[in-house]
């Protein structure tokens, strides 16, 4: 990463994008004001008993960036790094994902500055039971229905989940999504993001005439999100995994290797790097090997001008959260390559999230086709008009989504009768 792009300050990188698309649309003052800003900001500070007695403070935040289409949705975060303007950005991220995917949510998230990897089990619950208590009285399964971000996961909403319904002294199983299937949790929303990712892959491949099938793809990051779209862009649509990368370092392999293989080879080792049939390049090439497909999974802001110029690829989807800097934009565009922008690429998994909130208030649950069934309606449906407006605009798919999802908030105002 080079040194300007540490200076990136991500909320302004998402006001950025919030400009080009309410210039776009041409938006009145008024309505951009009201919905650049967060609508609400909590930072709450709070005390933690920890394993040895003593006792430590903890600061945490919740940011509900809008509630203009429905209740404000978001994941919550433990990391060092954790500060209010992430939180803003991540938070106004989530509002114009659920609008681009059409799904009734506005946008928020949350998180606490510390460090997991220090923290046993005892300390992490007794954290997470605090900080929920901290933040319960704007949480809520028709207010704001937090989900698991960095460094969570579904045993972390479990805790929430008991602690808020022990409050209400009533069983509230929507008030988070991201659950342990025995407790309400979706089928599917394991593999929905990476899932939502490979559909917009297919139809993007579909309109630019690129067979799926041979088709080499690189991914950066193998977690959740790019480790299952490396399944199943293989399984599904027989495409070639060359090269993937985690925290260590890079795998490639000319002719491709078996993603599965590659999975049992990190469980077993905590690494891709070592894979039989592979060799070890730099971690950072992995986004600039000469490919058909691009899928960034991991980090924000590692395109950076830099790295745009030495890309080769005809399709770059983005698994992970901005990790496309707005100046490297411009590069891709000009280099002719597609960009499939994070708030459609990796909506899959707010629209899961979305159905296991649907199943928690309904009390009925679907099957995993189901599930998948319906993603794929939503996530197609999307992209269509996505693509659409950016046709009908002239700009990348970026823009053109950022657009809708603007366009859409501001006609919710409207017809709520907050601005004109
Ligand atoms: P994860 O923790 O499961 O996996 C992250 C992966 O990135 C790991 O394999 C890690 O080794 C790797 N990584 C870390 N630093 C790296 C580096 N410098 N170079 C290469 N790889 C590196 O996380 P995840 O859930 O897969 O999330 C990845 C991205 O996808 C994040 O940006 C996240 O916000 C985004 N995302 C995830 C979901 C989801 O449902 N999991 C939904 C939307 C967006």
């Amino acid at each position: 990463m080079d040194e300007s792009n540490n200076k990136l300050n991500p909320f302004e990188m998402a006001l950025t994008n919030f400009d080009l698309a309410a210039d776009l649309l041409g938006l009145d003052t008024e309505t951009r004001n009201q919905i650049r800003l967060p609508e609400r900001e909590l930072t709450v500070n709070f005390p933690v008993k920890m394993r040895d007695g003593k006792f430590k403070t903890f600061t945490g935040y919740r940011v509900q960036h809008s509630t203009a289409r429905g209740p404000a949705k978001g994941g919550i975060r433990y990391h060092p790094d954790v500060n209010l303007d992430e939180v803003r950005a991540l938070a106004s991220w989530m509002t114009y994902k659920c609008a681009v995917v059409g799904i009734p949510y506005g946008g928020a998230k949350g998180g606490v500055i510390c460090n997991p990897k220090e923290m046993n089990e005892f300390e992490l619950e007794h954290m997470t039971r605090r900080y929920a208590t901290e933040i319960s009285f704007i949480i809520g399964p028709t207010r704001d229905i937090p989900a698991p971000d960095v460094y969570t996961n579904a045993q972390t909403m479990a805790w929430i989940v008991d602690t808020y319904s022990m409050a209400k002294g009533e069983w509230v199983p929507g008030v988070v999504t991201g659950k342990p299937l025995s407790i309400g949790g979706s089928k599917g929303r394991n593999e929905a993001t990476a899932m939502g990712c490979v559909f917009v892959i297919a139809e993007a491949a579909k309109q630019l005439q690129i067979n799926l099938k041979g088709a080499r793809v690189a991914i950066q990051g193998f977690g959740n999100a790019g480790a299952i779209a490396a399944r199943l862009i293989h399984d599904m649509y027989d495409a070639k995994v060359i090269a993937v990368s985690d925290s260590r370092g890079a795998v490639y392999a000319e002719n491709g290797f078996d993603p599965h293989r590659a999975i049992d080879h990190k469980m077993r080792t905590g690494s891709v790097v070592g894979l039989a049939g592979t060799e070890t390049i730099p971690g950072d090439d992995v986004l600039t090997v000469e490919c058909d497909i691009l899928i960034p999974a991991a980090l924000e802001n590692v395109i950076t001008p830099c790295v745009a110029n030495k890309i080769n690829t005809k399709i770059i989807a983005e698994a992970a959260n901005g990790p496309t800097v707005p100046d490297a934009d411009t590069i891709l565009d000009q280099k002719g390559i597609c960009v499939l922008p994070d708030v459609l690429a990796n909506a899959g998994g707010v629209t899961v999230s979305y159905f296991e909130w649907v199943q928690n208030n309904s009390g009925l649950y679907w099957t995993e086709d189901e599930v998948n069934a319906k993603l794929k309606q939503i996530i197609v449906g999307a992209f269509e008009e996505v693509f659409l407006a950016s046709k009908k605009y002239k700009v990348n798919m970026r823009r053109a989504a950022w657009s809708l999802a603007v366009g859409r908030v501001a006609e919710a105002l409207k017809m709520r009768g907050i601005y004109p």
